[in-house]
């Protein structure tokens, strides 16, 4: 079979993503069927992405007016003809009154004095990969921060400390004699048990910046945002009472026989040696000795005893 002009353009025409062939001094050549529909139902938009108007043109009044994408995707179109770039590639968010709409924009070259760009509408995908991203941050059971998560936020911290010589205070907590409450009333409520202490530590640091995760296990930590030591130790407290208020009854657990939990606190003033393993093991020896001393209790890291009221 002979292929003609107009076989490709019907194929064109039958792609789902917008197509536009576009002159390197930004004229409007030609589209598909897609990109015309896409425009007229984009109402102002209309006129701008159509046949015989300028894109470029179109670019600078949008960027003008205040639109950041315009002015990002004008200099894609300009490095391409520039032949600086090989490819200008851009997702942004698009969202009308009631949706959220993401779409990826291309632009190549074709020949000479001519470009290809193509839009398409990449929503799904963006949503499927948010939840992902998400997913993958969150412990599923508590709903809490992952140790991923917190270990991006603890790494971030002390950077954030060591350029503003601000302190940082992480707790690290265990639940106390966890395997015999396992032991005596099962798996599950062991589980569910995990679940009423996560959202009673979550209630107890909710500053914008804190971060409650579960480490791993039956550990937690809470990370907070630039905090004295007084707050700290005042929001450590608050912790062990809120957990000991949930009152689940734990016949393994003397003197109280309710689940407790043990803190380890450490506030620091990262210096630039400071690594995120120097952080966490401070806090952890804390708890260690939170533990030897008799659990439900808190015990501050050695380094910061001088602070200790
Ligand atoms: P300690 O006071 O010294 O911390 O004693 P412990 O019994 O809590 O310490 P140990 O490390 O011996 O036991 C931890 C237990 O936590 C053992 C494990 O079965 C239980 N555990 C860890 N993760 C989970 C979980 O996701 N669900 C349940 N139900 N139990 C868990
Ligand atoms: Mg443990
Ligand atoms: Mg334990």
């Amino acid at each position: 079979m002979d292929l003609l002009p107009e076989h490709f353009e019907a194929a064109m025409d039958r792609l789902p993503q917008h197509v536009a062939l576009v002159a390197s001094t930004g004229e409007v050549v030609w589209v598909n069927r897609a990109w015309a529909s896409f425009s007229s139902e984009n109402g102002g938009k209309a006129e701008s992405t159509c046949i015989s108007a300028n894109y470029l043109e179109e670019c600078r009044r949008a960027a003008a007016a205040g639109e950041e994408i315009a002015a990002e995707v004008a200099n894609g179109f300009r490095q391409i003809v520039a032949k600086t770039a090989a490819e200008f590639s851009f997702e942004y968010p698009c969202h009308g009154t009631s949706e959220i709409r993401w779409f990826l924009m291309r632009i190549r070259p074709v020949v000479d004095g001519l470009l290809v760009m193509t839009h398409e509408d990449i929503t799904e995908q963006k949503i499927a990969q948010q939840k992902l991203n998400t997913q993958a941050l969150t412990d599923h059971m508590t709903g809490l921060a992952n140790r991923r998560k917190f270990e991006t936020f603890l790494d971030a911290e002390i950077r954030r400390a060591q350029r503003s010589s601000q302190s940082i205070a992480l707790m690290m907590l265990d639940v106390d004699r966890f395997k015999p409450f396992n032991d005596r009333y099962g798996h599950c409520a062991g589980d569910h048990c995990l679940r009423q202490i996560g959202s009673a530590l979550r209630s107890t640091a909710k500053r914008p910046g804190d971060i409650v995760a579960r480490y791993g296990g039956e550990e937690f930590a809470i990370l907070l945002h630039q905090i004295e030591f007084r707050p700290a130790l005042q929001l450590a407290k608050q912790a062990v009472a809120a957990v000991r208020a949930l009152a689940i009854r734990h016949d393994g657990n003397p003197p109280r026989n309710v689940v407790t939990v043990s803190i380890g606190l450490s506030v620091i003033v990262p210096d630039r040696f400071t690594m995120m393993s120097d952080v966490v093991s401070r806090a952890d020896r804390a708890l260690y000795a939170a533990k030897t001393a008799g659990r439900d209790r808190i015990a501050v890291a050695e380094e910061d005893m001088a602070l200790c009221p």
